[in-house]
């Protein structure tokens, strides 16, 4: 079987990735079945732009702990845990119960409920740059509402952000989406570059609002921001009186208080969303109680922050529960540790074969990039990295693991070691497979 496929990796990187689509699309006919039946009622049968890759996406029936199980009945490790979202792993016992009693007592009170306040207490004692916080339904809206905060507050028009960043589908820096953009005044900085963000703010200085940033760029490609370029923003928004903005929706998990602590730094607001609403949507932005004082409806000319299901009960219940009574700092730490270690294998299994393939990242995130050198900002990638994602993509399917198509990999809680030892394999195969490929510059030579 290796053989076989080792003397096809003197194709052509099409072939190559043909050859992978092609034995997808067989072994997998009642996903394509249901792809087309949604693509009658959704353009492209698709509502969530992330999930769709050629020939079609793969459709998944049920999960369970840390498995996954498609509609043609394939079982999967699922390594991808809701892009950070889904920690608990599928279908935990605390969290079911925490759902199930809010069911019980009422999904629609339409009124103030206890569980809001709860969950808005276990935040803020949980990060400390959280004085007060407000809910929304997604980290897109958590953004949003941060930055229309920080307008308001300043009373200054501009948002600086970093090329690459994703802070959600309407505030999207990378290639793709930016045209969907709200229409904020945004300057445009190159992440990790100190000098020139450092300047790029200055010369903004009194008409400056906030820096958005992320303290390690995920959708990115799990780019971590340095020590020193943080800090810098940190001190640089201070000296012109812009606010910052610590979008953490991804990274807070990476800390028992989130990853900008961890750095000994606090922003003025900051934004969370994913797996704190222990698995249903959720979105929150915190942060100085002087800033966040601005919604209380209780002034004159308070803000107005509305929203049907801001304080859902399913997602109030469910986050208060995961995080006190599953993800403490403890199993934070725990979980972090274990992410660590498996990027350092998977490193190091690269080294071992000599392929320029890297895993970056931390703690239990992390991202495949077929390059060699130091990734400090996102890039592109020529063909030969497009190549090897689609091929390390649906290899691992075929070995019975999931991970994001663009290389992306969030650990649950639920996964153990033996999982940890069949992805660290799967992988390794994946570099005799395309040995050639992953290990030689030219593609087609
Ligand atoms: N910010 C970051 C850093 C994210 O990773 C995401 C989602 N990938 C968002 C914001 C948007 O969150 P949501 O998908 O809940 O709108």
């Amino acid at each position: 079987m290796l053989r076989t496929a080792n003397l096809k990796s003197t194709q052509s990187s099409a072939a190559l990735v043909a050859d992978a689509e092609a034995r997808f699309t067989q072994s997998h006919p009642e996903s394509r079945k249901q792809f087309s039946a949604a693509a009658s009622f959704m353009p492209g049968g698709n509502t969530r732009s992330v999930l769709y890759y050629d020939p079609f996406p793969v459709v998944m029936l049920r999960g369970q702990g840390c498995r996954l199980w498609d509609l043609d009945g394939r079982e999967y490790v699922d390594f991808l845990g809701e892009f950070t979202a889904g920690i608990y792993g599928h279908s935990h016992p605390v969290i079911r119960q925490a759902i199930t009693e809010a069911m019980a007592n009422g999904l629609n009170l339409t009124a103030h409920n206890v569980l809001e306040a709860t969950l808005a207490r276990v935040l803020c004692e949980r990060f400390p740059s959280i004085e007060l916080v407000r809910f929304t339904n997604s980290g897109t809206e958590a953004n949003l509402l941060a930055l229309s905060a920080a307008k308001a507050f300043t009373r200054r028009a501009k948002v600086l952000a970093f090329k690459g960043a994703y802070h959600g589908s309407v505030l999207s820096f990378g290639k793709k989406g930016g045209e969907l953009n709200v229409p904020h005044e945004f300057v445009i900085a190159s992440y990790n570059d100190i000098e020139g963000a450092r300047k790029a703010i200055r010369e903004c200085a009194h008409h400056l609002a906030a820096v958005i940033v992320e303290p390690m760029l995920g959708a990115g490609g799990c780019i971590p921001g340095s020590p020193e370029f943080l800090r810098m923003l940190r001190e640089v928004t201070e000296e012109v009186g812009a606010l910052l903005i610590c979008d953490e929706v991804m990274t807070s998990r990476l800390g028992r208080h989130g990853m900008q602590h961890e750095l000994g730094i606090k922003a003025d607001l900051t934004t969370l969303g994913k797996y704190i609403g222990g698995g249903s949507s959720i979105g929150a932005f915190g942060g100085r109680a002087a800033v966040m004082n601005l919604f209380d409806p209780r002034q004159p000319l308070a803000l107005h922050h509305a929203g049907t299901f801001n304080n859902n009960v399913i997602s109030m219940a469910a986050g208060a529960a995961g995080l006190t009574q599953i993800y403490t700092g403890a199993e934070a730490d725990a979980l972090n540790a274990r992410g660590e270690r498996l990027r350092q294998r998977l490193n190091e299994a690269c080294a071992r074969k000599g392929a320029s393939l890297q895993f970056t990242g931390l703690g239990s995130l992390m991202n495949a990039h077929a390059r060699s050198e130091p990734i400090v900002r996102p890039e592109e990638g020529d063909e030969r990295e497009q190549t090897i994602k689609a091929l390390l993509f649906f290899h691992l399917l075929e070995r019975g693991f999931y991970i994001a198509r663009r290389g992306f990999i969030a650990l649950s809680l639920m996964i153990g070691e033996q999982e940890i030892d069949g992805l660290v394999d799967a992988v390794e195969e994946f570099l005799e497979r395309y040995e050639r490929l992953c290990c030689r510059s030219g593609l087609d030579a």
